[in-house]
């Protein structure tokens, strides 16, 4: 099948003048060679493996260039040529996949370009091209990962390439396990002249109780040193008579 240059093409757009190719003359062609491509056709249409459609006039006749991504392979296209007389009735079809070499050519691929040339006036559908939809690498994306716990986070290191958080402890091994640790950070803490540090929460309070029956080396106990020192156990001539004048 002889085809014009690739220069003569221009992409087909509503406003195209062209002969009208009606789904009749597509069964038509279609049933010349009793295959059942119909629904086929339809579905790699909405799939949109048709790439690209273009069209070139000579004399009488109208090329139709069609490229159709392959079904089985990811990059794979097929260019399909049709030619089509002045009323829309195909001629000659032809397509570079191995099932038809044309000129009846009857692929789905054929198939695929005379069923979208059917949809001229709503517009044919084709894949989308990289300049389509606008670029979004800038935009953030939704995080759809659910958040993982600390200490199943696996860490990667020379030594143990993938050891679990669980057992990773930053110290080295002469800092660990050192007898009364515990205690001397509790008495840091607990002595600590800093306000409420939100450490002291881990750290129950004082039995006051306790403190009263503790040992100590006074000669009153708390308590006494407690009520002595508001004035009520005991209290001089002259600091009641400044409270009586105040
Ligand atoms: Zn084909």
């Amino acid at each position: 099948m002889n085809v014009p240059e690739q220069s003569g093409y221009k992409d087909i757009n509503s406003e195209i003048q062209m002969p009208t190719v009606t789904e009749e003359q597509v069964k038509i062609y279609i049933d010349l060679y009793g295959q059942d491509l119909k629904e086929n056709n339809k579905a790699m249409y909405k799939a949109k493996f048709l790439r690209s459609i273009r069209l070139a006039s000579q004399k009488e006749n109208v090329y139709i260039c069609g490229r159709v991504s392959a079904e089985m392979y990811k990059k794979g296209i097929y260019n399909v040529d049709i030619q089509l007389d002045s009323l829309g009735v195909v001629q000659q079809c032809q397509c570079e996949c191995a099932a038809d070499m044309g000129p009846e050519a009857q692929c789905k691929h054929v198939g695929l370009v005379l069923h979208a040339l059917t949809k001229l006036k709503e517009g044919i559908i084709t894949q989308e091209t990289c300049t389509q939809v606008l670029q979004k690498f800038h935009q953030a994306k939704k995080y759809t990962g659910s958040p993982v716990k600390m200490e199943y986070l696996v860490l990667r290191n020379s030594k143990n390439p993938m050891m679990a958080l669980k057992t990773f402890d930053p110290r080295s091994l002469d800092c660990r396990n050192i007898s009364g640790y515990d205690d001397q950070v509790r008495s840091i803490w607990l002595n600590s002249t800093a306000t409420n540090p939100p450490i002291r929460q881990m750290y129950a309070p004082a039995n006051v109780y306790a403190i009263a029956n503790d040992h100590n080396y006074q000669d009153k106990s708390p308590e006494d040193m407690f009520l002595q020192s508001i004035h009520i156990t005991a209290i001089t001539h002259d600091e009641q008579e400044s409270i009586e004048t105040r």
